[in-house]
């Protein structure tokens, strides 16, 4: 098997385009400073994790026990006994969040999802796949949910059993959920702790929040039920994958005995992705806890300078505690085009992952929104 040419002309130029590029990113939370060339030699095997890597499977190449050691890994980062916990390398956050969801609906089949205005577009998404009854919440205006109008809603739909989907870290405004005051205003309404569902969307925040020295409320100690995580976004990964982990004791009201693959499924997907698991080992592995505080720390204090090097130009940039994402009047579209920045309304964010080593990428960007912005004063 060979290509023509042409297709290997057309290949190369892909691969040069990714060279030149590959540390483009400034507006989405990728980061690229990662390095799996030690399992390049895995990518001739058609890898499997089908099913659950807690069980027996007569497909041999599988990579179930590097799964099982993630899932320890962030069972313990997420603050729950290994033993009481499950989860599994999902293909990306949305798949994580489905998961929970998921859970959500068949713990309480009649109760109504809750997410603010900020929530990921992915959640829509889910609520109309999973058919569960939902209602968006107001947001505050640093991204946090609206907590009254939370409590607001849930009375006027006289909802019994609510399940909460709170943003560990939104898109757009990087806004944490404060988890407590939510737990806090559903039991002064007289909610019990068994009369609620609460999954904690921590795509981007996730792999921030445990290691920085004043956290908000994220982990199971904190009173949720499940989490999802992102693997391409702060740990990064050539493959889109995502961590999602939950109680042992919900998962196991929706496992399925599978006669044909002799195990038991409690995963969306059928054939599963087996080498994002071994990225996502690798990279557990290969990073000490203290690694992480100083990777998370760069980013932060870039996110910091960012902040001021704007407000010193008199451009009103700000962000939320423990977030690396930047929120700045939107600038010309010629610019947000240059630096390929999301934007939503009227503002843009830029989001300092782990490959800005320094602020000269930043720095860039900030020059000219700041010449934009004079070149419109004027
Ligand atoms: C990126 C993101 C998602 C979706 O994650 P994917 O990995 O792209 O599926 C969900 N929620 C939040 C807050 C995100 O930032």
């Amino acid at each position: 098997m060979t290509l023509s040419i042409e297709s290997q002309n057309k290949l190369d130029a892909f691969w040069s385009h990714c060279v030149k590029n590959q540390y483009f990113n400034l507006g989405y939370p990728e980061s690229a400073d990662f390095n799996y060339t030690n399992l390049e030699r895995f990518m001739r095997f058609s890898i499997n994790n089908c099913g659950d890597w807690g069980e027996y499977c007569n497909y041999l190449l599988n990579s179930f026990e590097f799964e099982k050691e993630v899932m320890e890994y962030f069972a313990t980062l997420f603050k729950i006994p290994f033993a009481e916990s499950w989860g599994y390398i999902t293909n990306g956050g949305t798949e994580s969040n489905m998961f929970g969801c998921y859970l959500g609906r068949e713990i309480f089949p009649e109760g109504t999802l809750y997410y603010s205005k900020d929530t990921h577009y992915s959640v829509a998404k889910i609520v109309k796949l999973l058919r569960i009854k939902s209602s968006v919440v107001e947001s505050l205006p640093n991204g946090e949910v609206d907590y009254d109008d939370l409590m607001n809603k849930i009375d006027r739909d006289n909802e019994k059993h609510p399940i909460i989907f709170a943003n560990i870290g939104t898109t757009v405004r990087g806004a944490i959920d404060d988890i407590a005051l939510i737990q806090q205003r559903l039991q002064e309404a007289g909610f019990k702790r068994e009369d609620y569902y609460l999954h904690a969307d921590a795509a981007l925040s996730g792999m921030i929040l445990p290691f920085v020295d004043d956290p908000q409320a994220y982990s199971f100690a904190d009173g949720i039920d499940s989490i999802g995580v992102s693997g391409h976004k702060m740990i990064g990964s050539p493959i889109p994958c995502g961590i999602v982990v939950a109680k042992k004791k919900n998962v196991d009201r929706i496992s399925v005995e599978i006669d044909y693959i002799s195990a038991h499924d409690k995963t969306i997907s059928g054939s599963r992705n087996g080498h994002t698991p071994l990225m996502m080992w690798e990279a557990v592995r290969s990073h000490s806890h203290e690694n992480w505080v100083r990777r998370i720390e760069r980013c932060l204090n870039l996110a910091e300078y960012a902040v001021e090097r704007f407000q010193k130009a008199g451009i009103n940039a700000w962000r939320n505690r423990n977030s690396i994402t930047v929120v700045f009047p939107c600038p010309s579209e010629d610019v947000w085009k240059k630096h390929c920045l999301a934007t939503s309304g009227d503002i843009a964010h830029l989001i300092v992952t782990a490959h800005h080593l320094d602020s000269s990428q930043i720095d860039r960007l900030i020059d000219d929104v700041i010449a934009d912005r004079q070149a419109n004063a004027a």
